[in-house]
């Protein structure tokens, strides 16, 4: 008889379908046309129906098999009385077939903490920037993102007719990371990708210390660590507090997955841990390679402004 596959890759599997499951939710509310707009923070934090919809769907789902999982969403939403036809039950048979690495094999329902955003980029969304969004499923154990899913609803949406709409990129520590094709940018270019909603004065300083050869400004983190593992772009930097855990666990997974680095602007690592503070207060700075290129050339006055 074949052992039942470990813990992790189970959630993995799951998650991808759930993350499929939400992403056709996500598509679903534009093609109706009735977004149901709510302003957090203000005119730069938005919330949409699709938002709310598809965090329920995925943490509901994810609850229902995982009970014991500590499961954190960006939206403050009620988790009892969703809707069954939210419900996603399935799972990704492929990924069930590459074993557990060894280290998380004996890993515990009660040891992991799932971290869910469930529309990154929902500014870009409703202004119709649909390639910027992403469905963020990631995965941590020990304070430490292991395993994540990136979900594209509108990849290819100006490819037109014919071309498969939307994908999935999933990775774990140990195993790699699938789903796309992993490029390295253009070797001596310095191609910055950055906030194009949430711009600063500290967050222009900071670029232009850099003295980049071209800057990318798109929305969502998922959506920019996207760009540094297929070479659009060298680095992800921003130089500022806003971004979340849940922004940050899911491509942080992948990008360390296939070698890359993800750390504050300060060169801290981030910690998911259920306790830890929601918010990455000293920025983001992430690369595929060169790391310490960028790193060592981020102003002290830039560092210091932002206090962890
Ligand atoms: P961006 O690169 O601007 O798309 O930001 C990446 C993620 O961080 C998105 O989920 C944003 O909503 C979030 N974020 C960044 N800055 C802010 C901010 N000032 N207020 C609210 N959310 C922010
Ligand atoms: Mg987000
Ligand atoms: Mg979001």
């Amino acid at each position: 008889r074949m052992a039942s596959p470990a813990l992790l890759m189970r959630v993995v599997a799951s998650a991808y379908s759930v993350a499929e499951k939400a992403a056709t939710i996500v598509r679903n509310v534009m093609s109706a046309g009735d977004l149901g707009i709510v302003e957090k923070a203000g005119p730069n934090d938005l919330q949409t129906k699709a938002d709310r919809l598809a965090q329920m769907s995925i943490c509901a789902s994810l609850a229902r098999k995982f009970p014991k999982v500590t499961i954190i969403g960006e939206e403050d939403l009620p988790t009892d009385d969703v809707n069954e036809e939210l419900i996603e039950d399935g799972h990704c048979e492929e990924i069930l077939k590459n074993p557990c690495p060894a280290q998380y094999t004996r890993i515990k329902e009660e040891e992991l903490v799932i971290w869910v955003d469930p529309l990154d980029g929902t500014k870009e969304y409703t202004e119709g920037l649909l390639d910027h969004v992403t469905v963020l499923i990631g995965i941590a154990y020990g304070g430490k993102a292991i395993a994540g899913i990136i979900n594209q609803p509108y990849y290819n949406y100006e490819a037109g007719t014919g071309a498969v709409l939307g994908r999935t990129i999933w990775g774990v520590l140990g195993i790699g990371a699938f789903g796309f094709q992993l490029t390295e940018a253009p070797a001596g270019k310095h191609i910055i990708v950055t906030t194009r909603s949430h711009s600063s004065t500290l967050v222009n300083e900071c670029i232009s210390a850099l003295n980049p050869d071209t800057v990318i400004r798109v929305g969502g983190a998922g959506n920019k660590v996207i760009q540094l593992i297929e070479g659009k772009a060298s680095a992800y930097i921003f130089a500022s507090p806003g971004c979340k855990k849940w922004d940050t666990c899911a491509p942080e997974a992948i990008l360390h997955a296939v070698g890359g680095k993800i750390t504050d602007i300060r060169g801290n690592s981030f910690q998911y841990n259920k306790e830890v503070k929601h918010m990455n207060s000293a920025g983001v700075l992430a690369t595929l390679r060169n790391y310490e290129y960028y790193a060592s050339r981020i102003p002290n006055t830039v560092k210091e402004s932002l206090v962890p």
